[in-house]
């Protein structure tokens, strides 16, 4: 990834792409104590624009907070950044990637006197689970691995320790087989995937984990549940459990990357149809008119650049 044309933004500069690099001294590197934000532009029918922008850059600014981390700009130079990167680099639609980090002035658990530094990267990426994914629903496998609970590590900062435990379930799912994994509470109560937040559907109703079960508060999340409303559709925020999801009538993830994607099984026991339900592709059409700028109700959430 490192070695291509383009810019990024590393603490107010823009920097040649190769040349945005960090010392091996970098506190983050070794303790990894930091927080980042994945947002998507699209090639909206008015032009290109950020989705969310503004909830994206205050989560960042939130998942700084939690970790005792200050960024040295404001939210407005934050967004401002954002915008500059997708224009410079001239993306139609792309993924963006902030992320703030401690530096390099010293070592030892304690960053008490260290730098605070933040870059913004963008670069174009389709459907996260794939194209297939999207239209047919993936495989999903329960992980032998606990998700955070709410008192070890901060689930509501984007935090990059978070991910360690997300990447163990990946890869235990992917060399499983499957496209991704679902992470149970330290209760054993539905939480999320390793990316995605998740929601099930059963007799027209949708439930979602409600967010003590430790899952990020998904921005997409969030617009599923305008979506809902405006579809008539009631949603609930409830302790799930896993043998719920096998027996729902559709379920799907949601997330910035992953957008809607449908879940078709858990465990290789089928969901419903085996499919992308009727409710999810209602929900997912929604949310794709919504990013794309073809709902006039959300114009206000796409950040022109
Ligand atoms: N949970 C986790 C662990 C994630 O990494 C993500 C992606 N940011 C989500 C949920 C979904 O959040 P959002 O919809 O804000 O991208």
């Amino acid at each position: 990834m490192s070695d291509r044309d383009g810019k990024i933004w590393m603490d107010g500069q823009l920097v040649d792409w190769r040349d945005a690099k960090i010392h091996v001294l970098t506190h983050t590197l070794h303790y990894g104590c930091g927080a980042f934000e994945g947002v998507r532009a699209y090639n909206t029918i008015k032009g290109t624009a950020i989705f969310r922008l503004r909830e994206h850059t205050e989560r960042l600014f939130n998942s700084a907070k939690i970790l005792r981390m200050k960024i040295p700009f404001s939210l407005e130079q934050v967004m401002d950044a954002q915008r500059e990167v997708v224009r410079v680099n001239k993306l139609e639609s792309c993924y963006l990637r902030p992320l703030t980090w401690i530096g390099d002035k010293k070592l030892g658990v304690s960053p008490k006197g260290n730098t605070i530094h933040l870059m913004i990267a963008a670069w174009p990426w389709g459907a996260y689970l794939g194209e297939e994914g999207l239209k047919r629903g993936i495989r999903v496998k329960t992980s032998s691995y606990t998700r955070h609970h709410v008192n070890i590590t901060m689930t509501q900062a984007k935090a990059v320790s978070n991910y360690s435990n997300s990447i163990l379930a990946n890869m235990e799912a992917t060399d499983d087989g499957y496209d991704e994994a679902l992470l149970l509470d330290a209760s054993g109560f539905v939480s999320e995937g390793a990316g995605e937040n998740i929601f099930v559907i059963k007799n027209g109703v949708i439930y979602t984990p409600d967010l003590s079960a430790g899952a990020l508060n998904g921005i997409t999340r969030n617009t599923v549940f305008s979506i809902a409303a405006d579809l008539g559709l009631k949603i609930v925020e409830k302790r799930i459990t896993r043998d719920e999801v096998y027996i729902a009538d559709e379920a799907f993830f949601t997330g910035t990357a992953a957008e809607v994607t449908p879940i078709r099984e858990l465990d290789r026991i089928e969901i419903g149809i085996g499919s992308r339900g009727p409710i999810t592709e209602k929900i997912q059409s929604a949310f794709f008119d919504i990013v794309n700028g073809r709902n006039a109700k959300y114009a206000e959430w796409l950040a022109a650049v």
